[in-house]
C-alpha cells in the first residue's frame, strides 16, 4: 500500500503490523521471567510403529502458558528465544524435563509396554547446536536422571544442517557415538543434496508433513508416491529409519506403511497432550 503511494511519501501506518510488533516485543521481553516463573510446559505426541501399531515413544513439544494470551505454540516464541539467546537455557530445560518424563515412563511401565521402554524425541534449535555446552549438558542430564543415551533422540532440522561444516557436526557425532539418535527433522523441505546424508551422523529421517499431505487424496499423486518410495529406499540403504509426521487419516497411514515408512506421528494416532496419554496409549496396545 505504502509503495504504490509513491517514493518519497511517508509510509502509512499499518495498525496490524504495529500490534504484531508490540506483541513480538512484549513477548520477547517477557521470555526470561516466563522461564523463571515456570510458564512453559511440554506436550508429548506418540510415535507409532507402522508395522504393528505399537507406541515406541513420543516427541516433546514445548508450549508457553502466557498469563494474558493463553497457550502459545512454539512457532510464536521459539524464533524470539533464538534471537535473544534464551533458547539455550529454555532448550536445556525442555531436554531435562523430557528426559525426566522418559525416566518416569520407563520406571513405571518399562516392563508392561509391549514394544519395550518408551523413548523420547527432543527438538534442538540451530543455536543450541552451535552452543559449546551442548554435549556436556546432555551428558549431565542423562547421568543425573539415569536414563540411557539410547532412550533419547535429538531432532535437528534439515535446514540447520545444510552446508554444516565439521565444527558444527562434531558435537552431534559425539552424541551419536554415545548412543543418542539424531533425527533429521522436516526432511524434504531443505533441498539438501541426498548424497550429503552420508556425511551426517543421523540415524532417522523425519519426512516432512507436506509429503503426508499429498497422500490425502485417493489415488495419491503417482509422482509423490515415487518420491517417497525413492526417499525411503535410499534411507534404508543408508541404514536410516524413516518417520513420517502429520499423519491425519488411516488411509495416509496405510499408504505410508506400504511405501515402507517405519514410524508415524500425527493426529490420527494422537494430538500432542499430557504425558499420561502417551503411556495410556502404549499400555492399550498390550490388550489389543
Ligand atoms: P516439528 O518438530 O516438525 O513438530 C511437529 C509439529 O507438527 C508440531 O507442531 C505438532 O503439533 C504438529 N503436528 C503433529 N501431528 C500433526 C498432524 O497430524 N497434523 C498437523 N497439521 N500438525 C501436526 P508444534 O507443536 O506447533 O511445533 C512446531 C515446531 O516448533 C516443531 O516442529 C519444532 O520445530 C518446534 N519446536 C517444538 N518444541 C520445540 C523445542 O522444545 N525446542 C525447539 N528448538 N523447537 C521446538
Ligand atoms: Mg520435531
Ligand atoms: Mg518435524
Ligand atoms: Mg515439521
Amino acid at each position: 500500500r505504502a509503495k504504490s503511494a509513491g517514493g518519497n511519501r511517508a509510509e502509512l501506518a499499518d495498525p496490524e503490523a504495529d500490534a504484531r510488533a508490540i506483541t513480538r516485543h512484549g513477548l520477547t521481553t517477557a521470555l526470561p521471567a516466563a522461564l523463571e516463573r515456570g510458564e512453559f510446559f511440554i506436550e508429548y505426541q506418540p510415535l507409532v510403529h507402522l508395522g504393528d501399531g505399537s507406541v515406541r515413544g513420543a516427541e516433546a513439544l514445548v508450549r508457553w502458558l502466557h498469563p494474558q494470551h493463553g497457550v502459545l505454540g512454539p512457532d510464536r516464541f521459539i524464533p524470539l528465544a533464538e534471537d535473544t539467546g534464551l533458547i539455550v537455557p529454555l532448550g536445556r530445560w525442555v531436554l531435562e524435563q523430557s528426559v525426566r518424563q522418559a525416566r518416569e515412563w520407563r520406571e513405571r511401565y518399562g516392563e508392561q509396554t509391549p514394544a519395550g521402554p518408551l523413548r523420547i524425541n527432543v527438538n534442538l534449535s540451530p543455536c543450541q547446536l552451535s552452543h559449546p555446552g551442548l554435549v556436556q549438558d546432555t551428558v549431565e542430564i542423562l547421568e543425573r536422571t539415569g536414563v540411557a543415551p539410547d532412550a533419547l533422540c535429538l531432532e535437528v532440522t534439515e535446514s540447520a544442517l545444510i552446508g554444516a561444516d565439521d565444527d558444527l557436526l562434531k558435537p552431534l557425532r559425539r552424541l551419536a557415538e554415545m548412543g543418542v539418535d539424531i533425527a533429521l527433522d522436516d526432511f524434504g523441505t531443505g533441498y539438501s543434496n541426498l548424497a550429503n546424508l552420508r556425511r551426517l551422523p543421523v540415524s532417522i529421517l523425519k519426512l516432512d508433513r507436506s509429503f503426508t499431505q499429498s497422500m490425502q487424496q485417493f489415488p495419491a499423486d503417482p509422482v509423490d508416491l515415487k518420491i517417497v518410495e525413492g526417499i525411503v529406499s535410499l534411507a534404508h540403504s543408508l541404514d536410516l529409519s524413516v518417520t513420517v509426521e502429520g499423519v491425519e487419516t488411516g488411509a495416509q497411514a496405510e499408504q505410508l506403511r506400504i511405501l515402507g515408512c517405519d514410524t508415524a506421528q500425527g493426529w490420527y494416532y494422537a494430538r500432542p497432550g499430557p504425558p499420561e496419554r502417551v503411556h495410556h496409549l502404549a499400555l492399550a496396545d498390550a490388550t489389543n
